[in-house]
């Protein structure tokens, strides 16, 4: 017996509720595909709602044009429409973010995956697939109930991890865990007062007279620190963690390190800082946020020079990409390199496609790329646009077992996106 009242057969399997994986259900969907959209979660968001990543990265490129449209920006029109809409531009960097309230971002998600006809399965973890000549024929999920079987004419892995890329054994980058970026226990700390001292030079300061006081010396000292629409908590990353996120002994004992270490964080600030007497921890996480693990090994990847250079090649294009290599892998420290001009380059179709199974597409953070490039496309205004084009590829493949990129460009452009 099926432990599921619904059906288990699709044409396009997507595997999880990220930027990218909802982009790419529903793009699929609206293209006639019937989807199915895996989430070991009981929400849709990825990381802007497991880990309170509160901030829409890569919709603007550094001159501040919008390079990311289709699905992303119906998502903004809905946060328009909640008045929700916040866009920033720090003048230190000129990035320009898109920030989030955390409550909306879910519920906009499932408006939109459900008017879309897209069948969700929450509480589905993704453990093993089963292949056969054409590619993947199934995926096995667990939940509550007990195993799941899911068959699919296509699948796109979007778990961002690269969980289906292990599981099919399908070929994947995994660069050596002192080379990967770091991993994030992110705050919402509430109760700071609007006039606080949020500045760098004020949180060093904080931090050396905690220090001083106590002998618990602190790793990073100042990163992001951004008033949150709404609730106006402080979202602050600050507790960086550098393991091997594929090592559950590891991964367990830092996401015990990390906590320990945001209460400290909050008891430096609030005994140091002006305005912060009355904050208080309202929440970590939920979980250590994850930047990177495996990556698909496409038919082609995204190189380093590609980014810093600007590339286009509109001949196979699938998405746009305006955000500089932010690079978190050397300890306590962010670093970026900018694209030529502050502008753009092009994602190609190639980089979403597997090298060595004909029914898979990976999107988000597992697009083909080198260590540098996936610094900079890993962003989830960026993945919205992946997700769009690796969803839309496989709901092409459901129909006529290939995929002419030019078909696949005409009907991301007939879905609003830009390539
Ligand atoms: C601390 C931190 C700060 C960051 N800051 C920013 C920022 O400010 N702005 C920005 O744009 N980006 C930021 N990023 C990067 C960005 O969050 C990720 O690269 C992005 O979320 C990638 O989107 P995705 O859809 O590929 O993956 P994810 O958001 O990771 O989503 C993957 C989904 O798959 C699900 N899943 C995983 N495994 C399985 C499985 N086996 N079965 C079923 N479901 C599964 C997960 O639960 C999750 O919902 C940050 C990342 C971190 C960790």
């Amino acid at each position: 017996m099926p432990h599921t009242s619904g059906r288990t057969a699709y044409d396009v399997v997507v595997i999880g509720g990220g930027a990218a994986g909802v982009a790419a259900a529903v793009s699929a969907a609206r293209d006639g595909a019937t989807v199915c959209l895996v989430e070991k979660y009981g929400f849709l968001g990825g990381a802007a709602t497991n880990s309170s990543v509160l901030s829409y990265c890569g919709f603007f490129d550094q001159q501040g044009e919008q390079v990311v449209y289709g699905f992303g920006e119906e998502f903004l029109e809905e946060l328009r429409g909640y008045d929700l809409y916040r866009r920033e531009t720090y003048s230190n960097s000129g990035n320009t973010v898109i920030l989030l309230d955390l409550e909306a971002t879910k519920l906009i998600l499932d408006k939109l995956t459900a008017n879309a006809g897209v069948d969700v399965l929450f509480h589905s973890t993704l453990h093993a697939a089963k292949r056969g000549p054409g590619g993947i024929e199934s995926v096995m999920l667990s939940h509550r109930g007990g195993d799941l079987e899911i068959v699919g004419k296509t699948f796109v892995d979007c778990s961002g991890d690269g969980a289906l890329l292990a599981a099919a054994d399908a070929a994947h980058h995994l660069s050596p865990p002192d080379q990967r970026q770091a991993s994030t226990l992110v705050m919402r700390v509430g109760g700071v007062t609007e006039d606080a001292e949020t500045s760098p030079e004020a949180m060093d300061r904080a931090l050396a007279a905690y220090a001083l006081r106590t002998g618990v010396e602190l790793g990073r000292s100042n990163s992001t620190c951004v008033r949150l629409p709404l609730s106006r908590e402080l979202m602050l990353l600050l507790a960086d963690e550098h393991i091997d996120v594929l090592d559950v002994q590891a991964l367990s004992e830092a996401e015990r390190r990390a906590r320990t270490r945001c209460h400290d964080y909050l008891n430096a600030f609030v005994s140091c800082l002006p305005g912060w007497e009355q904050a208080y921890l309202a929440a970590t996480g939920p979980q250590l946020g994850i930047r990177e693990a495996r990556r698909l090994m496409g038919q082609e990847t995204v190189r380093a020079e590609d980014v810093s250079g600007a590339r286009r090649r509109p001949e196979d294009a699938v998405a746009r990409c305006g955000w500089p290599m932010e690079d978190h892998a050397v300890a306590g420290s962010t670093s970026y390199h900018r694209i030529a001009g502050q502008s753009w380059y092009h994602i190609p179709y190639g980089a979403l496609a597997s090298s060595d199974v004909e029914n898979l597409w990976a999107a988000g953070r597992l697009v083909s790329s080198d260590n540098r490039a996936f610094a900079s496309l890993r962003v989830m205004g960026t993945a919205f646009a992946t997700g769009q084009a690796a969803g839309l590829a496989a709901a092409l493949y459901a129909k006529q077992d290939s995929v002419d990129i030019a078909v696949l460009q005409q009907a991301l452009v007939g879905q609003g996106a830009l390539v």
